[in-house]
């Protein structure tokens, strides 16, 4: 059963479902409601357990997350995989993120997976995914590092 929550005045963004969710205007089977973050069940699970979780006020990229919401989806994801042991006793979590369309975000309002985990379980993420970059090392830390430091 999903539970109603108060709204967030300023932090909606018309069409998106996620904070239609987030203020209980769309039905969702929420399992955890923190101030600053939500978790609710994945209406496609791909096992048992499939939970997301989101910053209450949108943001369609982990690029734009402030301190405070980066900080509140974390506190809540760490709550929700001890619950997701304690309840469910899978063997071990996939924490998921697609940002950006071109890493297949269907929602744009950002949000973390947790998928339960089972030894023989069949899923397969990110597997045959090891690539040779172009270029070295090196020269992308390089760049990794010229952008922190801008
Ligand atoms: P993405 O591909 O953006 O990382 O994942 C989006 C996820 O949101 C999908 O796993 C999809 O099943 C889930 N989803 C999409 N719409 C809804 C919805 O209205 N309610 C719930 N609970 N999950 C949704
Ligand atoms: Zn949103």
């Amino acid at each position: 059963m999903g539970v109603q929550v108060k709204g967030l005045p300023g932090a909606l963004v018309e069409g998106c479902v996620f904070c239609a969710i987030s203020v209980g205007r769309a039905p969702a089977e929420i399992v955890c409601q923190e101030t600053g973050a939500l978790a609710f069940l994945d209406i496609h699970p791909v096992a048992p357990g499939h939970t997301l979780v989101i910053p209450r006020r949108h943001a369609d990229s982990i690029a734009e997350l402030d301190e405070e919401a980066a900080a509140a989806v974390m506190r809540l994801a760490t709550r929700m995989a001890r619950a997701l042991y304690r309840a469910l006793q899978p063997d071990g979590l996939t924490l998921l993120q697609n940002d950006g369309r071109a890493a297949g975000q269907e929602v744009p309002h950002f949000h973390l997976h947790l998928i339960p985990r089972w030894y023989g379980d069949g899923l397969r993420m990110g597997r045959g995914l090891l690539r040779r970059p172009a270029e070295s090392p090196a020269e992308i830390g390089r760049r990794i590092r010229a952008a922190l430091g801008g």
